[in-house]
């Protein structure tokens, strides 16, 4: 009965390719074109500029980073050039689409298997949207992926922070996103409890200069998190 409700809601309403918008076939569950596909297999095997591994391989970090996160983690590389990557990061803020923060979530799930501690200690958490950002799309995907990722690795997923102001980091220069994500992120009043002695796993959809990331960790370290990672769907790559 689901599926047949599916399809009919597919003939009014075709889906489409989150990528590059074109029409599927009504019956496509899939979520992108064929076209779309390949490239994002493609675009998966870009290689770091310093140390030649693929994204998902890589774990160099942005500087600011450096004194606060233990290791960054991120699936595909973000090139602000219209890219598969970054039109599923751009798809994924501006729409509440389960079945590609699975995708992306999953994706996620699958960089950091091989280095997550044992599952007991592990929180993970977000890097969360305002909450003027979030009333405006309705979602906070950064919250969806970490959900995701926490239900696969059967661990608790915790929102720890408050972001105040309306302030978008992406309108921002690297010096003026340093100082904006300084004053943004609150932590919330029973962090320190949950997190002592623990791992913090800390999600975002992308990361750029690394600002939001550490902000967010060195607080996490200040409540008594033993660690912290840093796992982001697209990393920002210099082309
Ligand atoms: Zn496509
Ligand atoms: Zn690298």
């Amino acid at each position: 009965m689901k599926n047949i409700v599916k399809i009919a809601l597919n003939i009014i309403f075709p889906p489409k390719c989150a990528a590059c918008k074109e029409i599927l076939p009504y019956y496509s569950t899939a979520l992108m074109c064929d076209k779309c596909c390949e490239k994002w297999e493609t675009e998966k095997e870009t290689k770091c500029s310093k140390c030649g591994k693929i994204i998902s391989m890589c774990r160099c970090m942005p500087e600011s980073c450096k004194d606060s996160i233990d290791m960054l983690i991120s699936v595909a590389p973000y090139t602000s050039s219209g890219s598969v990557t970054d039109r599923l990061v751009l798809y994924a803020k501006e729409n509440n689409d389960r079945s590609l923060f699975s995708f992306m979530a999953n994706e996620m799930t699958a960089a950091i298997y091989a280095d997550l501690p044992s599952a007991e200690d592990i929180i993970v958490t977000f890097v969360p949207r305002s909450l003027a950002r979030k009333s405006e799309t309705g979602h906070d995907q950064s919250e969806y992926l970490a959900k995701i990722v926490a239900e696969n690795f059967s661990v608790k997923m915790m929102r720890l922070f408050r972001k105040r102001g309306k302030i978008q980091q992406k309108t921002l220069g690297a010096e003026k996103r340093a100082e904006n994500a300084e004053n943004s992120y609150l932590l919330l009043k029973n962090t320190a409890e949950n997190v002592k002695g623990r791992t913090v796993l800390l999600c975002d959809d992308v990361v750029t200069t690394g600002a939001s990331l550490s902000v967010c960790a060195k607080q996490l370290l200040n409540a008594g998190a033993q660690r912290v990672y840093a796992l982001t769907f697209a990393k920002t790559v210099k082309k």
